[in-house]
């Protein structure tokens, strides 16, 4: 596949920006090759600066659950951006926008919008030490909520894929009040909450992991662990920056019906542009300031452009049917790559929630972050270029998730599946 246009910009591009790019995953240093430079997304498609097109499989990491340029987002974008791009003043389209948030999310009665789904996760702690008075976060070994100071602590993501435990920059004193224990492990969550020398003010969790790979909740964990925290008086934060609007309307606490004090949101509820929401009871939220003592603000924030691309995405949507065709595209797909791994020898472990996926190159579960990083990372390398040779767009990294788009026909998935099947025969 000829990508010399691609490689030249990348060259240009590393002379004026890190490492080439705005989020260092994008690098592709993990599965050693140089990024493709997209200038074009239709559909399920995207296209890169040599006129390759690809089946895309990253969704922006997310965000584009309908595919890339839906005429509707579009059509609306280009209604607001009419009309002015950003006032720093409220705008009705904050209150469209919000309304449908509020409905979707059991868990929300009020909601916040800013600008990234940093900003949401790192302004819910803020709220959550504000209205407890105390200090100490608790976060899940492998999980990812964005590069705030308090997060980065064996996180996930980018952060796992590079092999940084922690980052330079984050003060001792920041890292100590983060504690980090084993997903899916009840014991470990309920003698840490119980510790009474500790004072903690929130646990944050992704309900569904997806930045080490997808790993998903064992049946009760969720209901343990709001069990515990509603009992201790700590404030429970789903993160949902990608779990939100994507296995169902209402998130992951409608899917398994566990409702968390705060919720973040992120990626689609912006409908690719750049948003992110925090939000929960009244009586947590009304802490914010104006009607509170803690701080949080943000030029852009609730910016019409993105306000309009959210509303246009969320009510397609409320489609009667949406969700349940995507489950099933979705459950079709993970039984033919099953079929693919069984039939050529391959040792793959399929973890899927709806459309939320990870083939794990290892022949063990994967249920927490140890058992994750067993995975074939080299493998993954190699099926990752193959795959990308054959127009396939996964994430330059295994322990990411594959995201299914209501774009992709039954003929885009097939061809993956086809093309899954000739790389893993490459592969042995
Ligand atoms: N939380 C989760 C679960 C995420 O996956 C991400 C990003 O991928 C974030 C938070 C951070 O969001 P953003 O990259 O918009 O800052």
């Amino acid at each position: 596949m000829e990508n010399s246009v691609s490689q030249d910009l990348f060259g240009k591009a590393c002379k004026i920006i890190p490492g080439g790019v705005n989020s260092p995953v994008r690098a592709c240093r993990s599965v050693g090759c140089d990024p493709v430079f997209i200038v074009k997304g239709e559909g399920a498609s995207v296209f890169d600066a040599d006129g390759n097109e690809y089946i895309d499989f990253v969704c922006s990491w997310g965000p584009m659950i309908l595919g890339h340029a839906h005429p509707s987002t579009v059509a609306a974008l280009g209604e607001a951006a009419k009309a002015g791009t950003s006032f720093g003043a409220p705008t009705p389209s904050e209150i469209d926008l919000a309304a449908m948030v509020v409905e979707a999310v059991p868990s929300i009665e009020k909601v916040r919008f800013v600008n990234s789904g940093t900003e949401a996760t790192m302004s819910a702690v803020r709220l959550a030490r504000g209205y407890t008075g105390r200090n100490v976060v608790v976060k899940f070994d492998g999980c990812y909520h964005g590069h705030a100071d308090s997060f980065l602590v064996k996180a996930g993501s980018g952060v796992l894929t590079l092999g940084i435990p922690g980052s330079p920059g984050v003060p001792e004193d920041i890292v100590k009040n983060t504690i980090s224990i084993p997903y899916n492990n009840e014991e470990i969550l309920e003698k840490t909450l119980r510790d009474e020398n500790l004072d903690i003010a929130c646990v944050i969790i992704e309900p569904v992991a997806g930045n080490m790979g997808c790993v998903i909740p064992r049946d009760g964990f969720l209901k343990k662990l709001r069990e515990l925290t509603r009992e201790l008086g700590i404030v429970l934060i789903f993160d949902e920056v990608i779990t939100g609007f994507r296995l169902s309307y209402g998130g992951a606490q409608e899917y398994f019906d566990v409702i968390p004090d705060l919720t973040c949101l992120g990626k689609i509820i912006g409908g690719g542009l750049p948003v992110g929401a925090y939000g929960g009871r009244a009586e947590i939220m009304n802490y914010i300031a104006p009607d509170g003592p803690v701080y949080q603000a943000g030029t852009l924030s609730g910016n019409p452009l993105a306000m309009a691309a959210g509303r246009a995405t969320l009510e397609l949507l409320q489609r009667p049917g949406f969700y349940g065709e995507l489950e099933e595209k979705s459950a079709g797909f993970a039984e033919k790559l099953m079929d693919v791994a069984e039939k050529t020898g391959m040792e793959v472990r399929l973890n899927r929630v709806g459309s939320l996926m990870t083939s794990f190159f290892t022949a063990n579960d994967v249920f927490d972050f140890e058992s994750a990083m067993k995975a074939d990372t080299e493998r993954y390398a190699c099926h990752y270029r193959q795959m990308l040779s054959r127009g396939i767009y996964l994430a330059p990294s295994q322990f990411e998730v594959a995201f299914i788009s209501a774009a992709q026909s039954k003929n885009d998935l097939d061809k993956a599946v086809k093309m899954t099947e000739w790389s893993f025969k490459k592969l042995l």
